[in-house]
């Protein structure tokens, strides 16, 4: 850190790519945000076509270096975002992997009842590709850097209606802890961030996501909803020089639910 870093600018010159942005209640957007406001420079990626019309406005109002599609099942577009990276930033500091996905049937009809089709794809996207993207990262950064990968409770603790997501965030969740061993003689930290729970259209795929909205709120110490900018500015913190001797936690920002009984 310099002498003259202030808070305002913890991440000036930083160019963080951001990879899950749906809309502006999507947890990437409070990361982008927050990155941004400290003085990043963001790269932000669309889903597919359909997603395209939704992300590119906060494209827009962030002013987004590199705007490009990413779907993370395609390798060849995971490529072509890396190369456009490395010819317009030659590097990255700050990484998010803000995606999950698990087919509806699987995802709501219990664990036991989730196909091996299923529950191998709500993984690959959930959370192998993180690797892959952090994989593809690690070249470019070689002055250190900061990885993230949203978790959740339900990877530690039984939480009815979340399912096979469970086990896949609990693979995510020590996923972060084995590259922040890999990664740390790079100076690249790696953390899970663990939201309470937030409307987003992700959320809308657990059955009763409502009562555990409400609940969250009713017992959280900090009993009040958590936003997507407390998400952000949480992974801003951890970009920044103030953190940089803590890497491979799971860091949670859920108004303290996670201490309850
Ligand atoms: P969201 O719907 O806004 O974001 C999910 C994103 O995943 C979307 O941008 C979607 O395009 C992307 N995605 C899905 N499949 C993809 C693929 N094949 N390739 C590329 N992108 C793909 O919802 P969100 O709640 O912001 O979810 C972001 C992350 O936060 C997820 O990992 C989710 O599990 C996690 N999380 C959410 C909550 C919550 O309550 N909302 C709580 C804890 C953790």
């Amino acid at each position: 850190m310099t002498e003259t870093t202030t808070p305002h600018q913890a991440l000036a010159g930083k160019k963080a790519l951001i990879v899950g942005v749906a809309n502006e209640a999507s947890i990437a957007y409070g990361c982008a945000k927050a990155f941004k406001d400290l003085g990043a420079d963001v790269c932000l990626t669309y889903q597919n076509d359909k997603a395209k019309p939704f992300v590119e406005p906060i494209a827009l109002e962030l002013g987004a270096e590199i705007f490009a599609p990413l779907d993370v099942t395609q390798a060849d577009q995971m490529d072509a975002l890396f190369e456009t990276i490395t010819q317009r930033w030659g590097k990255i500091d700050l990484l998010v992997h803000s995606i999950a996905f698990a087919p509806k049937a699987d995802l709501q009809n219990g664990l036991l009842m989730s196909s091996a089709e299923g529950f191998a794809k709500a993984m690959d996207i959930s959370c192998h590709s993180f690797l892959r993207l952090a994989r593809r990262a690690v070249p470019l950064m070689s002055d250190g850097g900061c990885m993230f990968a949203m978790s959740y409770h339900g990877a530690n603790k039984v939480v009815p209606n979340y399912n096979l997501m469970g086990p896949v965030k609990a693979a995510l969740e020590a996923a972060c802890r084995y590259l922040a061993y890999e990664l740390g003689p790079k100076k690249i930290r790696v953390h899970a961030i663990s939201p309470g729970p937030i409307q987003t259209r992700a959320a809308s795929g657990l059955k009763e996501f409502d009562v555990l909205l409400a609940h969250s709120v009713s017992t959280a110490p900090i009993g009040e909803p958590v936003d997507v900018m407390d998400v952000g500015l949480t992974c801003a913190y951890l970009a920044s020089p103030y953190a940089r001797h803590l890497t491979g936690s799971t860091v949670y920002v859920d108004g303290g639910i996670n201490i309850m009984a």
